[in-house]
């Protein structure tokens, strides 16, 4: 094992039996028919350390398993650090670990028709509301509240601009100030009533539209955001499982509410552990001794880097 890598061992086996997923299947006779599809979704923005081969492992071993199929997305469109020699580093890693993705790989700059036309469906329901609020008029809201309203692991919005009256609104649309929308997390639940997910590692757990609050799903400078694209493109590729990690569990209460407002077929979940360094740190793309490129290059072999995501 890696001396700089503890990696805490998920509940269930990462390749766990069709027997599991027949089990989780049984609700819907429509599904059991179903095609295992599963994505490794890394942004282009650094070279693939170990945190992120565990993911993709995740994701090729559920499919693979069921023989289904396994896909590749760039999440990219994060702006200014994104770069193309990263795309090719990505895909040079995983096909060097043995972890060849079917088809094309899909790039989300491509599809922004897609995320904008979402938006509009949400737009046209009043299930979005401009926000002009800078991060420091957020900061000032929420020092004027006392306490900022808590959420799993950073306080939520305030709501300022929800409450904006709809001539405020129009003034500040017209002025040209720059804006992102967010979700009304309050209209949203109205509309969508209670929602459950399944998680084959947690079981069915009850959607709560509070626990992110309003959260952006287009932002000022790009036009979309994380939690719309991912959504949109999760029906897109007809993604049955989605495996990530467990840092997004709370992510999933949204996507969860996205796509019963958008229409969209809810997949399987399985959030697994995250890798952790020594200090019990998660491992970030800054920690450039793990990267895949790097390991490589001191003469890893590929059995050797899965094997140290195995190492318990
Ligand atoms: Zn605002």
């Amino acid at each position: 094992m890696h001396p700089a890598v503890r990696y805490r061992r998920p509940l269930v086996p990462l390749a766990f039996s069709c027997t599991l997923f027949l089990r989780f299947d049984s609700a819907g006779a429509k599904q059991s028919a179903m095609i295992v599809r599963t994505r490794f979704a890394p942004s282009p923005t650094g070279r693939l350390h170990l945190g992120h081969v565990l993911a993709a492992r995740v994701a090729f071993s559920i499919a693979r398993d069921a023989g289904g199929v396994f896909l590749l997305r760039h999440e990219d469109i994060d702006g200014p650090r994104v770069r193309e020699e990263f795309y090719q580093g990505i895909e040079e890693d995983l096909e060097w670990l043995g972890l060849r993705w079917d088809g094309d790989a899909l790039r989300q700059s491509s599809r922004i028709a897609a995320y904008e036309a979402a938006l509009e469906s949400l737009r046209e329901r009043g299930l979005v509301y401009p926000c002009f609020c800078t991060r420091r008029e957020i900061q000032h809201e929420w020092a004027r509240m006392g306490a900022a309203p808590q959420g799993p692991e950073a306080p939520v919005y305030p709501g300022t601009c929800q409450k904006l009256s709809s001539s405020i609104q129009e003034v500040k649309l017209g002025s040209g100030m720059p804006f992102a929308w967010r979700l009304d997390s309050r209209k949203a639940r109205e509309l969508a009533g209670p929602l459950t997910f399944q998680d084959l590692r947690f079981g069915e757990i009850s959607v709560d539209p509070d626990l992110l609050g309003d959260v952006v799903l287009a932002r000022k400078d790009i036009g979309t955001a994380y939690h719309l694209a991912v959504v949109v493109d999760d029906a897109f590729q007809e993604i049955s499982h989605v495996s990530r990690g467990e840092d997004l569990l709370s992510s999933t209460h949204v996507h969860r509410l996205l796509q019963a407002l958008l229409g969209l077929p809810a997949p399987l979940y399985q959030h697994h552990p995250l890798m952790l360094d020594e200090e019990g740190n998660r491992l970030a793309k800054r920690s450039n001794s793990l990267a895949i490129a790097t390991l490589r290059d001191q003469g890893r072999s590929p059995a050797e880097v899965l094997a140290m995501i195995d190492a318990g």
